[in-house]
């Protein structure tokens, strides 16, 4: 008998067929996949060049383009998840040794200066508390103060449950000659969202969130202005898989004839991405606004009937896709959402970077925004307060 030359045997556990759990996704993020977007993602392969490829490229681009409510030519998704869209957003638009201002009221903040310090930037913060929000003075004085290339803001703070108001710092970034970078991974199609309207020079999302699609692509835009400083830079950005200039290209918004190979797509999750705008579009923007809206004021009302606090004091400044609850006196926010896991099959989840130990977190996002959804978590954390371990406060 001949040797083997294999010296690692087939492993066993991948002789079981492994099957998905069927979950209520009511945590931050990824949301539940509703079956019309999974089967798009079951279509049979084609090629990442075929003209049928290009087509839902372009769908897509025009997907996003009313989603983020711009005119933008350089409108595209990147393959990869919010992160890599944030390092897309950063490693294009600044070069070593420029200034970079972020505004840190959550984890999102601190890691959008990690990425910048990590190319050489020049990094400052403006700080405030989890579950705060910034004014326009306090923005406007530290451009002044820092004369930062880029400022970046977090429209929707899934770490706390902020959506932060947007109006006007567009004008204040330009007025101190600074591109606006907003994250809306936690908050597009949930919250009003005007990229142009806004003067927001670079926007970036997700696909795990209101979009209901499977994590792994991420939308991103960027202004006339982010484009003059995006590709007239004297250095090249450090990631080549994120260059903008093979980006451009490869999603035809250079304006060059010829397609060049830069990277080869994930064919189905861009199906998946492309009927979630779709399915997006059919609903309209503004229903989808106003229905996170009216199913977070009533998840908020049903949880403060129940004696609960909402961590974001101000009603306004609430994040209508994901909602923060003050994490109940005498009980371990672990067991809770443990406990809802195994009891109720439905996942929340407990604080992120700053808000860890004070929250628990709630997101209800997309097809998952309904009253239905609400009643189900209302009942489920009722359910752990009552089994939970309550120690004496
Ligand atoms: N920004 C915000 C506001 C988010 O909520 C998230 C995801 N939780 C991200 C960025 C990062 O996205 P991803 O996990 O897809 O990389």
């Amino acid at each position: 008998e001949a040797m083997s030359s294999i010296t690692v045997p087939p492993p066993k556990c991948l002789q079981k067929t492994f099957v998905a759990p069927r979950r209520h996704m009511f945590g931050p993020g990824p949301s539940n996949v509703p079956p019309r977007i999974l089967a798009a993602g079951a279509e049979p392969i084609i090629g990442h060049m075929h003209p049928e490829m290009l087509e839902i490229m372009s769908d897509i681009k025009s997907g996003i383009q009313y989603a983020f409510q711009t005119q933008n030519n350089m409108t595209i998704a990147v393959s990869g998840t919010g992160h890599t869209a944030m390092e897309c957003a950063i490693f294009n638009a600044v070069e070593p040794g420029e200034g970079v201002l972020t505004a840190v009221n959550g984890i999102w903040g601190e890691r959008a200066a990690e990425m910048a310090e990590r190319i050489g930037a020049r990094v400052n913060s403006i700080v405030t508390t989890a579950g705060g929000y910034f004014t326009s003075e306090e923005i406007d004085r530290a451009l002044a103060k820092h004369k930062p290339v880029l400022f970046f803001l977090t429209h929707g703070e899934s770490s706390t449950g902020v959506v932060h108001p947007l109006d006007g710092i567009g004008d204040i970034c330009h007025k101190h000659n600074c591109l606006f970078l907003v994250d809306c991974v936690a908050s597009m199609g949930g919250a009003p969202l005007h990229m142009d309207k806004q003067g927001i020079d670079i926007l970036y999302s997700g696909s795990q969130k209101v979009l209901n699609a499977p994590p792994g692509t991420a939308p991103i835009s960027f202004s006339e202005r982010a484009c003059q400083k995006v590709f007239n830079r004297k250095t090249k950005p450090v990631s080549f898989f994120l260059d903008m200039t093979w980006l451009a290209n490869y999603w035809g918004c250079d304006g060059k004839p010829a397609r060049i190979y830069h990277h080869t797509a994930p064919v189905s999750a861009f199906y998946s991405l492309r009927e979630s705008l779709a399915i997006l579009a059919e609903q309209g923007l503004e229903n989808s606004w106003q229905r996170h809206k009216e199913v977070a004021e009533y998840f908020h009302e049903g949880l403060e009937n129940m004696g609960l606090k909402l961590f974001v004091k101000d009603k306004n400044a609430r994040l209508p896709t994901v909602t923060t609850i003050v994490s109940p006196p005498g009980y371990d926010w672990k067991e809770i959402t443990s406990y809802i896991m195994k009891n109720h099959n439905l996942e929340i989840s407990g604080g992120l970077g700053p808000s860890v130990g004070q929250v628990l977190r709630v997101g209800l996002m997309g097809g998952n925004s309904s009253k239905a959804s609400v009643d189900m978590v209302l009942e489920a954390l009722r359910d752990a307060l009552r089994y939970c371990h309550k120690s004496k406060v």
